[in-house]
This record gives structure tokens, C-alpha cells and sequence, in this order.
């Protein structure tokens, strides 16, 4: 991996607007050299945008795009040491893989080509397909030729919008694991844009969530599953149970909610709302944090746990675990995956239940945004 920061993406304060219509507010992001880097977020919410404004396919309507200590905002795509893969793959195809690749090579004047495109086809594992067309390659295949004829210039950044659109799920699972190890060997900078939270989840050191032209949360996948600060973010990344509740009281450490006749205890530093006492919070926890523990049973849970009581309103066994949809006071259809191990054979519809969790996986949002 290179050291030095040529690779690192600044943006400050890019923006850009069509007429009176705001594709991306004004926003500053910095992607470290070297980092595989996701926008993700639904149809419309900027990204692709966003990514643009890096490549110089989109002139920026405010701020700057530095690429290390070179501010580009100005200079045209082919001028930045960037590259973009597309979901199209765009490939020639009257040449071969192995002409596709050294196509970028060529247009530079370069006449010795063999090393570098063999080099590249065993980085992306087609040594072996060099001679043949794009048409005669599988669709994950001809993705990879993509990425191997945008590398061969030695971009500072490679830049991918939804590359893995046109895959099937088995085939998207199987490259996003290639393009994490291409990543990794390569070591520069990619920034991928994706609309599915798995992608950027597997693939991502860092992922930024945008919703409506704004970066809503940015942070490592599992700082942003297991600690959202909105409840955009908490239902965009998996399933989230949000109950409301209100402050009984809090200390510099805990807030101790009221929901329904039950009470849970939040980590104030895992709470982004205001949380007065006698104010509305979201407490959120996810389905795979709960345990479930039939009534008869509740004796024996473990002090400093949340509970909550509640009656099964339905049960999915879906092999490794069971999904159950739970009635609660506090909340209704409120949703518990359990490992099929742990499994209790009371705990079927109707079953009368406490569910219980620990409040370190206890996350507290903004009342007022749901
Ligand atoms: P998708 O995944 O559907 O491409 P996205 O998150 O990448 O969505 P963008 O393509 O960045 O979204 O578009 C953001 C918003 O800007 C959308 O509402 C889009 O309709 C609008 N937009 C994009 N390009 C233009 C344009 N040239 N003129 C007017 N509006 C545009």
C-alpha cells in the first residue's frame, strides 16, 4: 500500500442544484487514502451525483473536490487521476479482454502492453480468457474486465456507480468479495455507490448513508448498524425496533425510560436525542440483541437487563433461527430473531413472553423525527 496522500478525496461544502431543484446540499467528506469508501442510500438521494462531481463528469454548483493536495474542482475528467466503473460495463466489443484492457495504454502511446494487461488479467483472475470477446464472457466476468481496463492507468481513485447492478444475487455476493480483494491488493481509493445496505455493509471500511441530497450518517458498518443517530439510518440498515418511551429520570450515565408499565435503561452516550426528563425518546434495539424467555421463566433472567413483556403474535422458522413478530404494551409487532439452538418449544403464537436484552445495545433517537 502507497503512503503517500495523493489517493485522499476531499470535498468542501459541494453542492449542486438543477434550477431551483437540490440534487446535493452543500456537504464536506474526506476519504482517506487507500480506503474503500461507500455512498449508499435509495433512488434519487444524490450519490450518483456525488460521485460524479469526484470523476468531473458533473461541474459542482459550490465547494471544492481536492484529490490529496490538488484542488480539481476545474479540471476535466481526464485530467484527474480517477477512474470510473459504470453498471454497464461499456467494453468493446469487436476486441478482445485482452484489447480492452490495453486500450487505455495504447491511446497514451505506450507500445509495450504485454506485462502490464497479463499482470492485470491475473489481478482480476482472467489470465485465461484473454483471446476471447466480451459476449463470450459471463456478466461477472465482463465487470471484472472493466475494472482491470480502469486500473491499468494506475488511477489515484476508482470510482464505481453500482457497478454490480446487472449481477444476480449469487454472482453480486461472489464480486463483492472480488472487488474487496482487488481493493486490498491494489491498495488506492475506491468509492462505490450503491442502494443495497448488504453491499455497502460487506464491502465498505467507511460507508456514508444519504437521504434527500445529504449525508444523514457516516461511520464504519457496524458503527452505523449497531449505534444509528436517526431513524432513517436505523430502518435503511436492517430491521430496527423502535419503541417509544419516555425519560423518568437520567444521570450523566443512564436514562431510565417508561414504556408502557415497563422500564428500560438507555446508555446516554448512545442517545442522540435531547431526552429532558418527561420527554419522548425511540429506544431502539435490534431483533438479533433480544432474548426471549417464556413468562413462566422470567424468574430467571439476569438482573440489569431490559424487559419487556409481551405475547407471540407469530413464529417463522426460517433454518439457522426463527423470526418472531411480538405484541407488547410498550409496542406492537415488534420483531426477535432467535438461534434455532436456543430454541424453546413453548415459545409459539400466543405464548405469553418477556423479551430482555442488554442495555449496552440499546440505541435512543429523536421522537420528533419519527
Ligand atoms: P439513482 O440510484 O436512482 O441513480 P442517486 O441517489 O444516484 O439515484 P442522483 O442520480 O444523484 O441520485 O440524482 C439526485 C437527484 O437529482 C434526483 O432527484 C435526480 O432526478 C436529480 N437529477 C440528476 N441529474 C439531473 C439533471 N441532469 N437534471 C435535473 N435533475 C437531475
Amino acid at each position: 500500500m502507497t503512503t503517500d496522500n495523493s489517493g485522499d478525496v476531499r470535498l468542501s461544502g459541494i453542492g449542486k442544484t438543477y434550477g431551483a431543484f437540490t440534487a446535493v446540499h452543500p456537504l464536506d467528506l474526506t476519504v482517506p487514502q487507500g480506503s474503500f469508501f461507500a455512498l449508499l442510500g435509495a433512488s434519487g438521494c444524490g450519490k450518483t451525483t456525488t460521485l460524479r462531481m469526484i470523476a468531473g463528469l458533473e461541474e459542482p454548483t459550490s465547494g471544492t473536490v481536492h484529490l490529496g493536495d490538488q484542488d480539481v474542482t476545474h479540471l476535466p475528467p481526464y485530467k484527474r487521476p480517477v477512474n470510473t466503473v459504470f453498471q454497464s460495463y461499456a467494453l468493446f466489443p469487436h476486441l478482445d479482454i485482452f484489447e480492452n484492457v490495453a486500450f487505455g495504454l495504447r491511446r497514451r502511446g505506450i507500445k509495450s502492453v504485454k506485462k502490464q494487461v497479463e499482470d492485470m488479467l491475473d489481478l482480476v483472475q482472467l489470465g485465461e480468457q484473454a483471446r476471447k470477446k466480451p459476449h463470450q464472457l459471463s456478466g461477472g466476468q465482463q465487470q471484472r474486465v472493466a475494472v482491470a481496463r480502469a486500473l491499468i492507468n494506475h488511477p489515484k481513485v476508482l470510482l464505481l456507480d453500482e457497478p454490480l447492478g446487472a449481477l444476480d444475487l449469487k454472482l453480486r455476493r461472489q464480486m463483492q468479495l472480488e472487488l474487496k480483494r482487488i481493493q486490498t491488493e491494489v491498495g488506492i481509493t475506491f468509492i462505490h455507490v450503491t442502494h443495497d445496505q448488504e453491499e455497502a455493509m460487506t464491502m465498505a471500511d467507511t460507508v456514508a448513508v444519504m437521504n434527500g441530497g445529504r449525508v444523514e450518517q457516516l461511520g464504519a458498518p457496524t458503527d452505523l448498524y449497531e449505534n444509528p443517530r436517526t431513524t432513517f439510518v436505523a430502518n435503511f440498515l436492517g430491521t430496527s425496533n423502535l419503541i417509544e418511551a419516555e425519560v423518568d429520570t437520567r444521570s450523566d450515565e443512564d436514562i431510565v425510560l417508561k414504556a408502557a408499565g415497563d422500564k428500560l435503561v438507555l446508555p446516554a452516550a448512545r442517545c442522540s436525542a435531547p431526552a429532558p426528563a418527561g420527554g419522548k425518546v425511540l429506544v431502539g434495539i435490534r431483533p438479533e440483541k433480544i432474548a426471549l424467555a417464556h413468562a413462566d421463566d422470567a424468574g430467571s433472567i439476569p438482573e440489569g437487563r431490559n424487559r419487556l413483556t409481551g405475547k407471540i403474535a407469530d413464529a417463522s422458522f426460517i433454518g439457522v433461527s426463527t423470526q418472531y413478530v411480538i405484541d407488547s404494551p410498550a409496542c406492537a409487532e415488534l420483531s426477535v430473531y432467535v438461534q434455532n439452538v436456543e430454541r424453546d418449544a413453548r415459545l409459539v403464537p400466543g405464548a405469553d413472553v418477556v423479551l430482555h436484552w442488554s442495555p449496552a445495545h440499546t440505541f435512543g433517537l429523536d421522537a420528533a423525527q419519527a
